[in-house]
């Protein structure tokens, strides 16, 4: 278990003032100039040997993904981008950080921009975040007059700003092309990749775009060193994390927590446990709607990090911790995911527009038995084909949770197809 020593977000329940004044009481804004005395190289290199993986989903090492930016300017600016358009169901511990922290966002974003050499950073936060975009704003306004931003910020020579974007609700915005493309001014779409946004990225420019919580935690990595943070967490999944813990529990919380801790301590110790008590656990959803279900007996003994979920076929993602009880109807819940990835698909590829669509028809079917057995192959073999067959990983998000159903509730399907015919047939007699 995390101890108060180590813990990075002291602000999380918003239980203390969320401004300039708090803040700096916490230690954030402090000697900020000694971090960037560091220079860029020396920053990136700090993150790279903490082992920092980026905290929206994906968990590409954010030191490598910083490299990659061009360390000599060919004319055009570079930017560092935020994604903060928070949208996996299940996920709202961005909401809370900027809500609640918004200068951790700040000087985060001041230090990953210097590391990058940026002439600006974006953060572009969601349509429905109302109250944490109002907050980032006032903190960049507060920030701006205390000289810790704009020209000159922290009285290092280096100028810098942010602008505050605000989505319009659109899922899709989240993926990092997507995203540019609306800060743009249009149609929120992925992009074909490559060329990947370090080269053409926003304005056709040089951009790095990052999720919240991992540009939040650099400075604080940076003030603590590299070994502090590689020391938590487990190999190659080092650190912190947020926890989103949602469904069946007694108690739904956002909690920081190390990384790699089991499951079921995760849950029992900060959520209040599973209601009814752990035996009445079903299944659990480890990492939002994009990530395979998994059932209660992997549940039992799995650690919550990006390798081991991988190892049992499901991912960390955003850590977003849906908790289904045995009242649940399981069919219904993938089902439920279906819909949304359907009604969230840009139409861009066919794969994606036509599978998601004809995956969410079965499902449908699937959840009251209206089908036939040999269709639970097809609908895994239309999941294959959507899945790696697109522009961006909406498609694969779309299949994973199919594929997870089928994978552990297999006869949960076959029993209400059985069911159903019975059913019919007996009508009939
Ligand atoms: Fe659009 Fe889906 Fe293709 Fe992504 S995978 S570009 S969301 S159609």
């Amino acid at each position: 278990m995390l101890s108060d020593k180590d813990r990075v977000f002291l602000n999380l329940y918003g239980q203390q003032d969320w401004g300039l004044k708090g803040a700096q009481k916490r230690g954030i804004w402090d000697q900020t100039k000694k971090l960037l005395d560091l220079g860029p190289e020396g920053i990136v290199e700090q993150i790279k040997a903490s082992g920092l993986r980026g905290r929206g989903g994906a968990g590409f090492p954010t030191g490598l993904k910083w490299s990659f930016m061009p360390k000599q300017s060919d004319g055009r600016p570079s930017y560092l981008v935020v994604n903060a358009d928070e949208s996996e169901p299940g996920s709202c511990k961005d909401r809370e950080i900027m809500r609640n922290d918004p200068h951790m966002l700040l000087e985060g974003c001041l230090v990953a921009g210097f590391a990058m050499r940026c002439a600006k950073a974006y953060i572009y936060v969601r349509g429905e975040y109302w109250e944490p975009w109002c907050r980032l704003e006032a903190a960049v306004a507060e920030a701006r007059s205390a000289g810790l931003l704009g020209k000159n910020a922290c009285g290092s020579g280096y100028d810098f700003d942010i602008e505050i974007h605000r989505g319009a609700g659109a899922y899709i915005c989240g993926e990092e092309t997507a995203l540019i493309e609306s800060l743009e001014g249009k149609k929120g779409q992925p992009r074909l990749k490559p060329p990947f946004p370090a080269a053409v990225g926003l304005y056709g420019c040089p951009s790095t775009v990052n999720n919240v919580e991992t540009i939040a935690v650099a400075p604080t990595i940076l003030r603590r060193g590299a070994e502090w943070w590689s020391g938590l967490g487990r190999p190659n999944n080092t650190g912190t994390k947020i926890f989103s813990i949602s469904g069946h529990v007694n108690q739904p919380c956002n909690v920081e927590e190390e990384m790699g801790i089991p499951l079921k301590e995760l849950i029992e110790k900060h959520a209040g446990g599973v209601r009814g008590g752990w035996d009445n656990l079903l299944a659990v959803v480890p990492g939002g709607s994009s990530v395979p279900v998994i059932p209660k007996d992997i549940c039992d003994s799995v650690l919550m990090d990006f390798d081991s979920l991988r190892e049992v076929k499901s991912g960390l993602g955003t850590a977003a911790v849906m908790v289904m009880d045995k009242s649940t109807d399981i069919v219904e819940a993938i089902a439920r995911f279906s819909h949304f990835y359907m009604h969230e698909s840009c139409g861009q590829c066919t794969p994606c527009r036509e599978g998601t669509g004809w995956m969410f028809r079965v499902m449908t079917r699937m959840v009251e038995g209206r089908a036939d057995v040999s269709e639970i192959d097809s609908l895994l073999d239309v999941s294959y084909q959507v899945e790696g067959h697109t522009i961006c990983a909406l498609g694969d998000a779309a299949a994973w949770p199919v594929q997870g159903l089928i994978r552990h509730f297999r006869p949960e399907l076959e029993k209400r197809i059985v069911a159903y015919k019975k059913a019919r047939q007996t009508a009939a007699e």
